[in-house]
């Protein structure tokens, strides 16, 4: 396939700001698109190499960018930083002066869509002494032999400023329509994507082996399986009326881990499924060392604790192990303990669709306990006295509260649901939980705020069935100065000149940018407000919305935009609301 035509889609997705459209656009493409190529094309739709999880990252900085656009187009390199300057983007830019070149030129061999992709795998994996003249050559290459539509895009990927604001699942529609006709096979995508965080693998699988080989994906240790999440419930007693007997948990507030062992080889990974293998060589060797099967996946939460007293470190000092320095001497200082939690697979065997019960035996089974390797403290009940007093048990120990799991249930991969429960503790005039929200644009400063040039964040939450963003509420406090200015720098790096497809907002912020980060807010109840969109249905009915909201911390890096709270998550917060407070016994 030819690389042009790929361009030449993507530059009618980036004019459409109507989903349906983005949507039936993908779809052609993908309808057009040969099996060999359609794994590439996926990556690169998502604005990446290989699936998130590899951490392959291109690795290019907006400098070395420019002079691979000045030498492949004969510029001087202060010309080229000039138009980028004027046009304030690296693809317009590209663009104009690869038109000069193209005038001038005899024909180049056509750019393919496999050369592209080719191009930047190589670029992204070199390293070491001469790596940025050997990555600029490679994308100088490539910008020589594009047209300039081609250059556009080829320049915006490279910086990572592509921004087609696709999500996952409107590539996973549209794979669907393309190959079907309609969008019903789009769980049966889900399923597979769920077992190994691979889009690209999924789409090769379903173009080249067809709907059979989809629905006997299975795990395969080494691709992480995307994680089980928990609903919330605010009583122990709605709990058990819920999902009756259950395992009772203590929810430990640190990395959430999941390990695949091969062989002697481990690798782990975190909730957003980055390899933190490096940052966490003890949980690491613990695991080669206790973990009593050749193959296995195994989930749990890792914290620093103190062997010494049994006391659990708050997250604010586990968080201190994510470092790429220094990393023998905190291994040292601040010891990790992973406590287990769940097994997913072990020799061959797939626990995935297997009931929770079994899951914990095969725990038992599997998993030796010593040095950073503990089982997570559990009991089963079907009393909420029990459960109430496990849990004011777990809260005086300094934990965050309990997870409470039904014994007959599989493991949800990807999916948020009853299966899991979190009982958080919970304060008066505040929401049982936190909830997380995606910014989408920032209201310039005024007042006080004017020397920052923001006062405030528009925040949106996750509506999955539409894969679009609602806005919820905006929000000016809970950062410190610092933090105003370190926001309003990230924020400016992803602006955006309209109103990106995915977001769904009557409020309109001074400046809109590409749903990217997300803050975890906490309120003290949700309110319902015709000025927000989270869960209108009717332009003329109301939304939900955050009183008095706060920033809690800084921006999550563990999490994506589609990571977000949903807006089913808040319209349960917003019916338990009425019982906020009786979790806890302190108030
Ligand atoms: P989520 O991960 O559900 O989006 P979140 O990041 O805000 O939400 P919480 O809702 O506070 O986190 O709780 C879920 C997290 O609790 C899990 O992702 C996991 O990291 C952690 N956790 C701690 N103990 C356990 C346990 N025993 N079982 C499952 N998860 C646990």
């Amino acid at each position: 396939m030819k690389f042009r035509a790929v361009a030449e889609y993507f530059e009618k997705l980036e004019a459409t700001s109507k989903r349906l459209e983005m949507f039936k656009i993908l779809s052609e493409l993908f309808q057009n698109t040969p099996e060999d190529d359609i794994d590439k094309l996926v990556y690169l739709i998502e604005e990446r190499i290989r699936p998130a999880f590899e951490g392959v990252e291109i690795g290019m900085a907006e400098k070395m960018l420019e002079k691979a656009i000045a030498k492949a187009t004969g510029t001087e390199l202060s010309k080229v930083t000039a138009l980028y300057k004027k046009k304030g983007d690296q693809g317009l830019a590209a663009e104009e002066l690869a038109k000069k070149v193209t005038a001038k030129l005899v024909k180049p061999k056509e750019l393919t869509l496999a050369e592209t992709y080719e191009g930047f795998y190589k670029t992204a994996k070199i390293s070491g002494s001469g790596a940025v003249d050997q990555k600029v050559g490679i994308i100088a290459g490539l910008l020589s032999r594009a047209s300039p539509i081609e250059a556009k895009y080829i320049a915006r990927f490279v910086i990572g400023r592509l921004r087609l604001g696709i999500g996952d699942p409107t590539i996973m529609d549209s794979l669907a329509q393309a190959k079907e006709g309609n969008r019903e096979l789009r769980p049966e995508l889900e399923r597979a994507y769920n077992l190994c965080s691979d889009l690209g693998l999924v789409a090769k699988t379903y173009f080249t082996k067809g709907l059979a080989a989809i629905k006997k994906f299975s795990v395969t240790p080494g691709k992480p399986i995307r994680m089980a999440l928990a609903e919330r419930l605010p009583t122990a007693k709605e709990i058990i009326e819920k999902i009756g007997k259950c395992s009772v948990e203590a929810k430990y507030d640190g990395f959430r881990i999941q390990a695949h062992k091969i062989g002697d080889k481990v690798s782990l990974f975190s909730r957003n499924l980055e390899n933190m293998t490096s940052m966490l060589p003890d949980v690491a060797e613990s695991i080669k060392k206790y973990v009593r099967a050749k193959d296995a996946i195994l989930e749990g939460e890792a914290l620093v604790y103190n062997e010494d007293t049994g006391e659990l470190m708050p997250f604010q000092i586990t968080i201190t192990r994510k470092r790429k320095y220094d990393i023998a001497s905190k291994k040292v200082e601040l010891p990790l303990k992973m406590f287990v939690f769940d097994l997913l697979y072990a020799d061959g065997k797939d626990y995935t669709s297997e009931p929770y019960s079994e899951r914990i035996r095969a725990i038992e089974k599997y998993v030796k306990t010593g040095e950073a390797l503990e089982y997570a403290n559990r009991i089963i009940t079907d009393d909420p006295k029990v459960m109430q007093k496990f849990f004011d048990e777990s809260v005086t120990a300094g934990l965050e509260g309990v997870m409470a799991k039904r014994l007959d249930a599989p493991y949800s991969a990807g999916a948020r649901n009853f299966n899991w429960i979190k009982l958080k503790r919970s304060y008066r005039a505040e929401l049982s939980d936190t909830v997380d929200v995606v910014i989408i644009g920032y209201i310039k400063g005024r007042g006080m705020r004017t020397k920052f040039g923001i006062g405030a964040v528009l925040g949106a939450v996750y509506n999955d069935k539409k894969d679009v963003f609602e806005s919820i509420c905006k929000i000016g406090t809970g950062f410190s100065e610092e933090n105003w200015v370190k926001i309003r720098k990230l924020l400016d790096e992803i602006k955006v000149s309209h109103q990106p497809a995915r977001v769904d907002s009557e409020l309109k912020p001074d400046v809109w940018v590409e749903p990217k980060y997300v803050l975890e807010i906490t309120a003290d109840e949700i309110t319902l407000s015709p000025m927000h969109t989270a869960g209108k249905t009717n332009k003329d009915d109301s939304g939900y919305a955050l009183r008095f909201p706060r920033v809690k911390g800084f921006i999550r890096e563990d999490k994506k935009p589609e990571d977000a709270t949903t807006v089913k998550e808040i319209e349960k917060m917003f019916k338990q609301q009425k019982n906020v407070g009786s979790a806890s016994s302190e108030s």
